[in-house]
């Protein structure tokens, strides 16, 4: 049995970030191997969870169905990747924000109805599943899970069930009637695969197309690349999109109004994947050119916090002209582990994540470049590390806006009372992190830098606008230190 405070506190000693929500993928491709094709493109797309792991395939109304906790390459193996055969199926990487970590959450969800079963897999989050609970009991429903992802399977099922006309894609819209907030699905029937978006796209999810015959969705594009799968196009937001035998097939469910995650652009989502057919890689690099712009230094070398640091911190460098050098070293393996530190590797946690190269940093003033500060704990660890390497000077440059806000649409975000510039300025912050000077990108060069419009993302971490209103119970429970509602902060 695993001590869960041993979980908790080494997840926090090594993840002082917000935590990514869940990756999706889903395979319409009678003449391959769609379990193996699945598992790998949910090895693609491991960051984006790492809890449980599941497949269900699908084969001539037959489901076969494997999930389990841990990561995707612990939770199957080629036995078992050779039992789940079939002409399409599904995938799910799960990483719990609604609903606590425990295999009977873990996704895909199966349910049956009076034309077959069929499986669901759920990137994002419902803001109003309690309401949404609610209306499914009334009717008389059996919940297994504790999730959002679950209410949002049986109400398919319910609208099915209780009208012997409605097609699949009549129940798929008149459940997501009810459901608001941040979904991006992929649905396995009998015959075909689904691909849904909620309204605002808030989660992304992409199509490909196989060579030799097939069509795929993945959360991301890096999902589509490890399978030799050709990007399409983004599922465009409020759009259902179903893989058959005779190909796509698109249909607009609800009228869109666009607001991708800006935090995929700056963090969650993979470097190689794309988004507006430019990799993540190179809109995190031209981040880093506007922070230079914006609030430069007088300094020797430019050091990226590994990973999701590392292209801004280039970008730094190249628009400064100062040397950019690997100066802290991550240990890859590092992921989860259940064993509790001592309390004199507790007081230097971060060196189990980041290790300082001494001669690298020794005698140099040293900038930094972070893609976010959450809470700061982290951030005060790794400065005095990188000093007690022998660095004269440590400046810190962060390529997002001050986090103030929590989220409510699928990622893993504190309270508001613990996200430290909720709190405090950035002279505050500097203070409590002990760097020499701070500065963090603005929300307008954040948004600039995409090459995009600006209304299309969602910023709320940032700004306190939310762009799908939150009710006042979820609010409370993360909003802290707001006095709700307030006009402004909130907007449908
Ligand atoms: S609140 Fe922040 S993390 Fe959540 S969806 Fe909006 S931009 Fe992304």
């Amino acid at each position: 049995m695993i001590p869960n405070d041993s979980f908790e506190y080494c997840h926090d000693l090594l993840d002082d970030k917000p935590q990514e929500a869940c990756g999706v993928f889903g395979i319409f491709a009678p003449n391959e191997d769609v379990a193996k094709l699945t598992y790998f493109g949910l090895f693609a797309l491991q960051h984006r969870g790492q809890e449980s792991a599941g497949i269900a395939a699908f084969d001539r109304g037959q489901v076969h169905c494997h999930k389990g906790m841990g990561l995707v390459s612990q939770v199957f193996n080629e036995d078992i990747l050779a039992e789940l055969v079939g002409t399409h199926a599904i995938g799910h990487n799960r990483y719990s924000t609604t609903g606590s970590s425990h295999l009977r959450n873990a996704q895909p969800a199966v349910v049956d109805t009076r034309i077959g079963k069929f499986a669901l897999a759920h990137n994002g989050n419902l803001v109003n599943t309690p309401e949404l609970r609610a209306h499914l009991d009334e009717l008389g429903c059996d919940f297994g899970m504790t999730s959002d992802s679950e209410a949002i399977a049986l109400g398919i099922g319910v609208e099915l069930d209780r009208d012997k006309d409605k097609s699949w894609e009549d129940a798929i819209q008149a459940a997501l009637n009810y459901c608001k907030g941040a979904f991006s699905l992929t649905i396995a029937t009998p015959d075909a695969v689904y691909g849904v978006r909620d309204p605002n796209g808030v989660r992304p999810l992409v199509l490909g197309q196989l060579e030799r015959g097939g069509y795929v969705f993945a959360s991301e594009s890096c999902g589509l690349d490890i399978i030799g799968a050709k990007y399409v196009r983004d599922v465009k937001p409020g759009e259902i999109v179903r893989l058959d035998a005779d190909g796509v097939h698109s249909m607009t469910w609800k009228e869109a109004d666009p607001k991708l995650c800006v935090f995929e652009m700056i963090y969650f989502a993979r470097p190689d994947s794309a988004n507006h057919q430019e990799s993540l890689y190179s809109y995190r690099v031209r981040i880093g050119h506007v922070l230079a712009r914006e609030s430069p230094a007088d300094v020797d070398l430019i050091v990226g916090v590994p990973d999701s640091g590392i292209p801004a911190a280039i970008g730094f460098s190249r628009e400064s002209k100062i040397s950019y050098a690997e100066g802290l070293i991550k240990n890859r393996y590092v992921g989860r582990t259940f064993i509790q530190p001592t309390q004199s590797m507790r007081e230097t946690g971060i060196r189990m994540k980041l290790n300082p190269l001494k001669d690298v940093l020794d005698g140099k003033r040293v900038l930094i470049v972070d893609d976010s500060i959450v809470r700061g704990t982290t951030s005060r660890k790794l400065v005095k590390a990188i000093r007690d390497a022998g660095a004269t000077e440590v400046h810190m440059r962060v390529s997002s806006p001050p986090v103030t806000h929590p989220c409510f649409y699928g990622i893993d975000t504190d309270t508001q009372d613990q996200l430290i510039a909720a709190t405090k300025t950035v002279e505050e912050i500097g203070e409590q992190i002990g760097v020499d000077s701070l500065a963090y990108l603005s929300w307008e060069g954040m948004l600039a830098a995409t090459n995009q419009n600006p209304d299309h993302f969602c910023s709320a971490c940032f700004t306190g606008h939310y762009p799908v209103t939150v009710p006042e119970m979820l609010k409370r429970s993360k909003l802290v230190l707001e006095e709700t509602p307030t006009a402004g902060q909130v907007s449908s």
